[in-house]
């Protein structure tokens, strides 16, 4: 993650048509994303303001490459030196990893560097480097960081006694409360082949909405795609057959954990750990290579074809 480069951009106060229907927006740079947030009722303004500061807050907290970081602690060892609110969050992180069979692993950090992700500095690594990278074990909590501040803004929200808000941290959604009209939230999956979407997500009430995808982060050579999303047992990008997945569900962090680990994991298995999932239930949309759509079944997917994927094979 990067250091802040813009608090602030736009803070607006839109429409004001009754006391309690203000919605401001704002849009700012923050873990290595654009964030933007919709937040009605009266006190938006506040609001908004404390979700700048909480996101400020944690991508600090959690930035690997900066040495004040709970993150390097743990990377230096000095587990002890973490509050017991980041702790409990690395806790459940480990819980959450062991859960998704390995396919999560918060300990990529070295693999990550070897192919450039963290830098830009983009190279295709030998498989000596990165059996290497993969045995010095550093933590890397980019795959659940964003889910767990969905999580704590989830909260932050509900202490203030919130009406509702919309926030769009980089792929991850948030849609909080009811919307104004009482209808649905209709939140379209991006498309990982073009600018459209494959389809859109009826949601109703808060949800977490997360999406990994094979076009977030990635760079090219000779030809082949390399991403950011690593196969633990190898390194290398995982190569599941799938170009994107996303999770719907009520916890976060939970949402942004198996996002990344269905994409590693890929369709079959995947639907597998759907299956036998114990944990906060979830729904997932699968996107493959081929552009087949698979949705599990209580996905409220419309806008596309797609193939339901069902509790009982
Ligand atoms: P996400 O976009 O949530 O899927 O997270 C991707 C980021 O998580 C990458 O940029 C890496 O920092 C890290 N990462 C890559 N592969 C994995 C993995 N298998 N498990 C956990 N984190 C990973
Ligand atoms: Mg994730």
């Amino acid at each position: 993650m990067k250091r802040l480069m813009a608090v602030l951009l736009v803070c607006v106060l839109l429409c004001g048509c009754a006391p309690k229907e203000q919605v401001f927006e704002k849009s700012f740079f923050c873990m290595d994303t654009v964030m933007d947030a919709q937040i009605w009722g009266i006190d938006a303004s506040a609001a908004a303001s404390k979700f700048g500061k909480l996101m400020t807050a944690l991508e600090s907290e959690w930035d690997a490459a900066s040495d004040d970081s709970a993150i390097f602690a743990l990377n230096e060892g000095r587990p002890e030196d973490l509050t017991v609110q980041q702790q409990d969050f690395v806790a459940r992180v480990q819980e959450l990893a062991a859960l998704t069979g390995g396919a999560f692993d918060p300990q990529l950090y070295a693999a990550s560097c070897a192919w450039g992700f963290p830098t830009d500095q983009f190279r295709v690594p030998t498989q000596k480097e990165l059996d290497e990278a993969l045995a010095k074990k550093r933590w890397d909590l980019g795959a659940a960081v964003k889910g767990y501040a969905g999580q704590r803004t989830e909260e932050l929200f509900s202490e203030m006694d919130l009406d509702r808000a919309l926030l769009d941290l980089g792929g991850n959604i948030l849609t909080y409360g009811e919307k104004p009209d009482g209808s649905d939230w209709r939140i379209g999956i991006r498309s990982p082949f073009n600018s459209g979407t494959v389809g859109t997500l009826s949601i109703s009430g808060t949800m977490h909405i997360v999406t990994s995808g094979d076009y977030q982060r990635y760079f090219e050579q000779d030809g082949q795609r390399y991403y950011h999303i690593l196969d633990p047992k190898t390194g290398r990008p995982a190569d599941s057959g799938l170009s994107s997945v996303t999770v719907i569900c009520r916890d976060g962090l939970v949402a942004d954990v198996l996002s990344t680990a269905l994409f590693v994991l890929g369709l079959e298995e995947g639907s597998q750990l759907w299956r036998g999932w114990e944990d906060t239930p979830f729904e997932a949309v699968f996107v493959l290579h081929s552009g087949e759509v698979f949705a599990t079944e209580g996905a409220r997917l419309s806008d596309c074809d797609f193939q339901v994927i069902c509790r009982e094979e």
